[in-house]
């Protein structure tokens, strides 16, 4: 991720909106249930959101269906739907300190990401699916003469209703993902965004209104487990986009499989971060800070598999050390801040559990482990060098600033250590040899391989895992086909 100078400081938020947004209004829960919303860096309560229930969901289905099959959504054309994506792209960049304040508010993410990573993504984002909203056609296809003379041709046609769930770790980002194509190509959605996370999507939402979607295209429906449930049980959902943890997605696909829905995941990982002792170290140790440190280690592609060859094992691990534990840790509204708080209690006595884990199966904890402050949700930045592939810390994915250091000197067997997982969404490699990282590249399975660089993104470039990581792309134009169903058309021509 690019690292620009810190913004001036963005004033906390007030918080306006927090009710369901379903056919264009704002709406409570049907039966007026609520949950608490926090801030990660004081750990108080937020506000309260509703908790929606299987009615609820239905109201907003409904509308989405109307919406899909009948008013002013289904007869505009393609270049329209371009055009209300440029417009609320334009409306976010001009609310962008605003939504950044609401995202540090509810996440505590650092305020000098949010404004240099989140928001430029989400904008330039909602940019390129607007571009594509117009250019989504099908073929002509020349087919077998011996059947006679035929006009062969296909259409590509939104799916329907798409029910999108999304986790927290990227609350604006996530939304726009799941939003950017499936407006692009037609569809209407039901949103549930992360509970830890409710508020920025409902500025969104109202941008969205105020750019000119008619009612029931977007709705929005706050909650927890059980409500993402009912939207994937919902029999009038078409499509099912989720990202979030593999756990989640195979509950997902079962549910699912009831009205057999189109599916895409976008899942976890353990991505191997390899390093051989020919790379460039200061730049490899910078990589590995942005693999593992990003967004508090709460990335799906996080580096936190660190594989160092053995002849440069000393010197990296001590640069690495150095830099982690120069790591400015703290209020994430401070512009300097580079590192904030973990999302929910929740989240950080789970991470400090594989600390004690780690240690207890003899990984060396060399740096961090512990809590900063006795305040909100905060986490040392934390190495734990020495590791072996088979240990917990190695396996399961931590979500949060720990990483696991991994000496190797058999480069057959690294590969073969690098594809044990079961997840596969990215892979890192530093190297200056084109072959060694040709190899990588190839052999690794992995929905992203970064070669002397980590976690860039891009609106075009498509994103997604292998194996547990997932399946489909998000972003590119893979992502279109996520929300496209294929018509073929055959046209008699008759005798000539
Ligand atoms: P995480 O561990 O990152 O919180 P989850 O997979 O639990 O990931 O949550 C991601 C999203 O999935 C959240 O919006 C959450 O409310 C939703 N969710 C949780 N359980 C279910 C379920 N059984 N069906 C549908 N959505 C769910």
């Amino acid at each position: 991720m690019s690292t620009a100078a810190a913004p001036a400081s963005i004033a906390r938020p007030q918080v306006r909106l927090t009710q369901n947004l379903i056919n264009g209004q704002w709406v409570d829960a049907a039966d007026g249930k609520t949950f608490n919303t926090y801030n990660p860096s004081t750990g108080e309560v937020i506000a309260e959101v509703p908790h929606s229930s299987a009615e609820d969901v239905d109201r907003a289905v409904k509308a989405a269906r109307a919406a899909f099959e009948s008013g002013p959504w289904p007869k505009m054309s393609a270049r329209e739907y371009g055009n209300l994506l440029f417009k609320l792209a334009d409306l976010i960049e001009e609310n962008k300190e605003e939504l950044a304040a609401l995202e540090v508010l509810n996440n505590g993410k650092p305020i000098s990401e949010v404004m240099a990573a989140d928001l430029p993504l989400v904008i330039s984002t909602y940019r390129y699916f607007a571009g594509w909203a117009d250019k989504v056609y099908g073929d002509t296809i020349p087919v077998d003469r011996a059947m006679g003379r035929f006009f062969t041709y296909t259409r590509k046609e939104p799916i329907g209703v798409a029910g999108q769930i999304i986790p927290w770790n990227f609350p604006l980002l996530m939304q726009c993902w799941k939003w950017s194509a499936a407006l692009a190509t037609g569809n209407t959605v039901v949103l549930k965004p992360a509970e830890q996370t409710p508020l920025s999507a409902l500025r969104v939402a109202e941008l969205a209104m105020e750019a000119g979607y008619p009612d029931g295209v977007i709705n929005v429906v706050q909650g927890l487990g059980d409500t993402g449930a009912a939207i994937t049980e919902h029999p009038g959902v078409d499509k099912i986009a989720f990202t979030g943890h593999y756990e989640t997605a195979q509950k997902i696909m079962a549910s699912a499989s009831k009205t057999l829905k189109r599916i895409t995941f976008e899942l976890g990982g353990k991505s191997p971060n390899i390093v051989f002792a020919d790379a460039d170290i200061d730049t490899a140790v910078q990589g590995a800070m942005a693999g593992i440190f990003f967004n508090q280690g709460e990335v799906c592609c996080a580096g936190s598999r660190l594989f160092v060859e053995e002849a440069v094992h000393a010197e990296f691990v001590d640069r690495f050390k150095q830099m982690a534990e120069s790591r400015r840790i703290g209020d994430p509204f401070d512009p300097a801040t580079e590192q904030g708080a973990q999302i929910s209690q929740e989240q950080f006595d789970k991470i400090m559990g594989y600390i004690e884990s780690g240690k207890k199966e003899g990984a060396q904890c060399i740096t961090g482990g512990e809590r900063v402050g006795d305040k909100g949700w905060f986490i040392k930045p934390t190495i734990f060098d020495h590791v072996n592939n088979d240990m917990r810390i190695a396996r399961d994915e931590i979500f949060g600033p720990v990483v696991t250091v991994l000496p190797f000197t058999d480069h057959k067997q690294l590969i073969a250590q690098a594809n044990d997982t079961v997840y596969g969404l990215a892979a890192a490699v530093w190297t200056r040899d084109i072959t060694k990282a040709f190899n990588i590249a190839n052999n690794v399975k992995a929905g992203t391989v970064w070669v002397n660089c980590y976690n860039t993104f891009d609106a075009g470039a498509p994103f997604g895992g292998y194996k547990f990581s997932g399946q489909g792309r998000e972003c590119g134009r893979d992502a279109l086909n996520n929300y496209l169903e294929t018509k073929t058309v055959w046209v008699n021509l008759g005798d000539e």
